[in-house]
């Protein structure tokens, strides 16, 4: 049904929409608005003058001496003002961005999925006089999961990381030192040798890929450091083997900084990296990229009664008093368990917001980045794509995205029962302490899921009967899980498998899928199948 919508008390179809500089961001809400009200209204160039006008990007009809002050990560100002509606970013992305979020914040349009925009009711009116004005926290925004996997939609969550041309991602010593040693070691960081090879292969790298403005050089992905003298005596008097890696990282920041001046070096403060050096400092071109991986997700990172979170506050703490470019690698899923329950959503925005109140400019929480989901992930990656872009939103305005989505992506009858089962996760997951490798039923006790069992089996069913079927199967692979941990069943176990299978579902991080072929014990719980 197509909304009203009003500005300054007059009604949206007698407007035109003017573009001057950047046109595309006018379409796109040309298209949108059109699609709320049915009406397409005229698109025309900043010569012509109309009564009514929404005014979209750098015009001529902004004083350009006007400066958009404070404004920072492209953002923007939407304004009501004599009668016309103005949406301007600094630049063609803050356009963008400018007009996905007018659709977001007042016209009630949800970018809930790559294949799914939803509209929520209710007529809309724009005062005379409105005015908002919004900058991003992050000046870098990432998720990684499959079901994000769509630039569209990553424009009109926020996303930016196509616009940061980044060269190898990450643990990537072993490459550059030609050591091949991923898993098994460190190079070592105070020999001479080790330093020149990777300075060397760094140039490569740039020359190889000019368009990269960022440059990983950071520690494998194993905890064997190098213990030798030398490295052992920095190690020391850094407080931190970060202050070995900073030394070498800071050297091969000094060693590009005049011949790549627009390229930065981005290093891991991971594991046994993750505590802060005493003394060196990172370069003004070398950016920390800080891992919460041993962390507890149940409680927020700022819960000052759960310990392992209290050493991060401590850590970030450290690291923000020395590093101007301080980013994070967040976790966000279960890493061992892509498919049973992993209720995190209690801490999506608090941490959000913990982060940049802790001198974090950049995000990158880490999903399920190798398959489908089984449990919520598009959700999950939804709620994080909105608490990345407005992290200081309240709590009511993050559950209400929630509902949202639900109601967008399940449908809106579906969505009360889904909400139950979140809840329900929620609840029973909260007086205990849960890290990304958690088993199920240490989140939740098997005698939660017993005592509660009929009523979540009713949830479930309700909503597959009056929601998006198939959406809301997807989603339930959770909970037959939980049952199959419960009650291991050969017949149901065997149709899961080949469900889970079929739908490009992995069980974990490590083990790829099965083969239709390869079936594992359905005698057992399925927590015990993939690794075998
Ligand atoms: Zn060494
Ligand atoms: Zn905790």
């Amino acid at each position: 049904m197509a909304k009203q919508i009003t500005i300054a008390g007059n009604p949206i179809r007698k407007y035109k929409i003017v573009y001057g500089a950047n046109p595309e961001a006018a379409v796109e809400l040309q298209k949108y608005l059109a699609r709320t009200t049915g009406v397409t209204l005229p698109l025309v160039h900043e010569c012509q003058k109309n009564e009514f006008e929404i005014r979209v990007g750098k015009t001529n009809r902004i004083n350009p001496r006007l400066v958009y002050d404070g404004i920072d990560n492209h953002g923007f100002v939407i304004k009501v003002a004599g009668g016309n509606l103005t949406i301007r970013g600094n630049d063609a992305l803050g356009d963008m961005y400018g007009v996905y979020e007018f659709l977001d914040r007042f016209v009630g349009w949800r970018f809930v999925h790559k294949d799914t925009d939803y509209l929520k009711d209710g007529d809309v009116d724009l005062p005379e006089g409105l005015r908002y004005k919004f900058s991003p926290p992050y000046e870098y925004r990432q998720l990684d999961w499959v079901c994000t996997q769509d630039d569209t939609w990553r424009r009109k969550n926020g996303e930016n990381h196509l616009d940061f041309h980044w060269f190898g991602f990450v643990h990537t010593l072993s490459d550059l030192s030609e050591l091949n040693n991923q898993f098994t070691g460190q190079p070592c960081l105070s020999d001479p040798a080790v330093l020149e090879t990777v300075k060397k292969n760094v140039r490569k790298w740039l020359d190889n890929n000019p368009h990269a403005k960022i440059i990983s050089v950071s520690q494998n992905d194993n905890q064997t450091y190098c213990k030798c003298e030398k490295c052992q005596a920095t190690d020391a008097e850094e407080g931190s083997p970060a202050g070995t890696l900073l030394r070498f990282v800071n050297a091969v920041a000094d060693d590009i900084k005049d011949d790549y001046p627009d390229v930065s070096i981005e290093t891991l403060a991971y594991q046994y990296t993750r505590k802060a050096p005493l003394i060196t400092k990172p370069r003004d071109n070398v950016i920390i990229r800080l891992c919460s991986i041993e962390c507890c997700f149940s409680h927020p990172l700022s819960d000052p009664d759960c310990e392992v979170n209290k050493a991060f506050q401590h850590d970030i703490i450290e690291w923000g008093k020395i590093c101007n470019r301080l980013y994070i690698w967040d976790y966000v899923t279960n890493f061992p368990h892509y498919i049973p329950p992993f209720p995190n959503f209690r801490v999506l925005l608090e941490n959000m917001r913990f982060f940049a109140e802790n001198h974090v400019i950049g995000m990158y929480p880490e999903g399920n980045y190798q398959s489908e989901t089984g449990e919520f992930g598009e959700l999950r990656a939804y709620l994080l794509g909105r608490a990345m872009w407005n992290s200081y939103m309240t709590e009511e305005e993050y559950f209400a995205y929630m509902d949202d989505f639900l109601e967008g992506y399940y449908g809106k009858n579906a969505a009360p029962y889904i909400r139950k089962f979140i809840d329900f996760t929620l609840k029973e997951s909260e007086g205990r302490h849960f890290n990304i490798w958690q088993k199920p039923f240490d989140i939740i006790p098997r005698e939660v899921y017993e005592a509660n069992f009929d009523k979540i089996e009713g949830w479930w069913n309700e909503a597959e009967r009056v929601g998006n079927r198939a959406r809301v199967q997807k989603s339930r692979l959770q909970w037959t899980y939980i049952k199959l941990m419960l009650n291991p069943d050969e017949k149901t176990a065997r149709r899961f498998f080949h469900t889970v299978n079929a739908l490009g579902i992995r069980w974990n991080e490590w083990h790829t899928l099965f083969r239709d072929d390869e079936e594992p014990d359905f005698t057992k719980q399925p927590i015990e199948w993939p690794h075998r």
